[in-house]
């Protein structure tokens, strides 16, 4: 008989994960409160992110950090308590950005990245997904010629080292590329690889139907309890008592809590961040990031998806879209936004550690318990990828990505 396995969550990071242990012929029940793709996968910029070969390090600059001590501009925000309850992993992040040590957890990121395109292509093959998926890259737009220059050296750079393929284009090029743009801008670099999903939930419930179609169970409940039973793994859910073998937990922002209720204490904490559509009557060709103001507009199934940048706050703090209100005032700028949609932000909480680099190997201190979370900014990107390198160590054979640098194992 197949060997059994329960992934708790379903969002892009579990799904994928169901799907690649099925592959390798193991008995998965996928396990979410929601159903497949309802939470921070599915709120997201939809971009598959090629580029983003350097996780996001803390921003150590002083007129950066002055500006959001103050809460100036529209890419940072924070709530006391928030700065207080995260105090202890900000600060290993902080520490963590130091240049040395980013460009370490770049070496190890960016083999994560590499994969990311190449592996959705399969799975969006095999879902029959394309309608979703655009694969004409992702602009960074500059305001100043300064930033435009500073930028175009970088994007040499991560060419030079990770064969990240862009291109640099002036005012003109453009004006030329997206009309929809009605200021002048200095100019764009159009990373060429990244690929723009306009509908991020739509492609992880797509997935998860590849997987019920293949034999797979998805169950939709409140998983309360993970407890070790016998040889196996028992959960508590809102739709009775689910057994298997083995246990994977690919929470997101929740993993924190359930680990915790099993001993683990990650130096892990979260960034929220919001949404809102609107009408846009002129659409964007391609997501743009508004660089120097840190927020991405992005063209989605809905409207323009305007997306916020991070929000340092406890997860269970009510919405203060205040970001969303100054990121609105700046993209009108830039396009016509039209109106909003007659809907309340989105607001989610991407999953981040203090060592920008994911949490995905066995738990250290539970056997046929598996970690699968901790993507931060680019967990919709990389959800294949960690969804296959988690299987193949479940697996027990050699893998494809030395999995190493991710192991939950470095926190205890
Ligand atoms: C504003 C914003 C923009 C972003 N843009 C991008 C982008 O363009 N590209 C990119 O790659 N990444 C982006 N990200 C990050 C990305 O969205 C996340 O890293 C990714 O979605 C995390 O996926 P996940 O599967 O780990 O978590 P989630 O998608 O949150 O999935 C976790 C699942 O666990 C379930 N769950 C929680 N508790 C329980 C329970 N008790 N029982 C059962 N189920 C439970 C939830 O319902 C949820 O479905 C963005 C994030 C934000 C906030």
């Amino acid at each position: 008989m197949a060997s059994s396995i329960l992934v708790l969550g379903a969002g892009m990071v579990g799904t994928c994960t169901a799907l690649h242990l099925q592959q390798r012929g193991y008995e998965v029940t996928l396990v979410d409160r929601r159903g497949p793709g309802q939470e921070t996968s599915f709120g997201n910029a939809g971009l598959i992110q090629r580029e983003a070969v350097e996780p996001y390090a803390f921003a150590r600059e002083p007129r950066f950090l002055f500006n959001s001590a103050l809460r100036r501009g529209a890419d940072v925000h924070w709530h006391p308590r928030g700065l207080w309850q995260m105090a202890r992993p900000l600060l290993a992040y902080w520490d963590h950005s130091r240049p040395a040590h980013h460009a370490r957890a770049t070496e190890a990121y960016s083999r994560l990245i590499a994969h990311a395109t190449e592996e959705h292509g399969l799975l969006v093959a095999a879902a029959g997904a394309d309608d979703l998926v655009k694969r004409q890259g992702f602009r960074f737009v500059f305001r100043t010629p300064q930033a435009l220059e500073d930028a175009a050296q970088r994007a040499m750079d991560l060419h030079d080292r990770f064969g990240v393929r862009y291109h640099v284009e002036n005012t003109a090029d453009l004006a030329l590329a997206e009309p929809a743009l009605h200021r002048s801008l200095a100019g764009a670099v159009h990373w060429l690889e990244p690929w723009a999903v306009n509908a991020p939930g739509a492609l992880v419930q797509r997935y998860a139907d590849l997987f019920v179609a293949r034999g797979g169970r998805s169950v939709v409940a409140d998983a309360t309890r993970l407890q070790a039973r016998g040889q196996g793994w028992a959960v508590q859910t809102t739709e009775g008592h689910l057994e298997a073998e083995q246990a994977v937990l690919a929470l997101g922002p929740w993993a924190d809590g359930a680990i915790r209720s099993l001993g683990y204490r990650f130096a892990l904490f979260i960034k929220r961040g919001y949404h809102q559509h609107y009408t846009a009557p002129v659409p964007l060709q391609q997501p743009v990031l508004d660089a120097e103001r840190g927020y991405v507009l992005a063209p989605m199934q809905r409207g323009l998806r305007l997306t916020t940048g991070a929000e340092i706050a406890p997860m269970d703090a009510p919405a203060t879209p205040v970001q969303l209100a100054k990121a609105e005032v700046l993209a009108r700028e830039l396009v016509d936004m039209g109106e909003p949609l007659p809907e309340a932000p989105w607001l989610g909480a991407r999953p981040c550690t203090a060592d920008m680099l994911p949490v995905m190997g066995p738990a250290p201190h539970h056997k046929g318990l598996w970690f699968n979370f901790g993507h931060g900014h680019q967990g919709f990107t990389l959800g294949p990828v960690a969804g296959r390198l988690l299987a193949e160590m479940v697996e027990g054979r050699q893998t494809w990505i030395d999995p190493r640098p991710y192991s939950p194992a470095r926190f205890v």
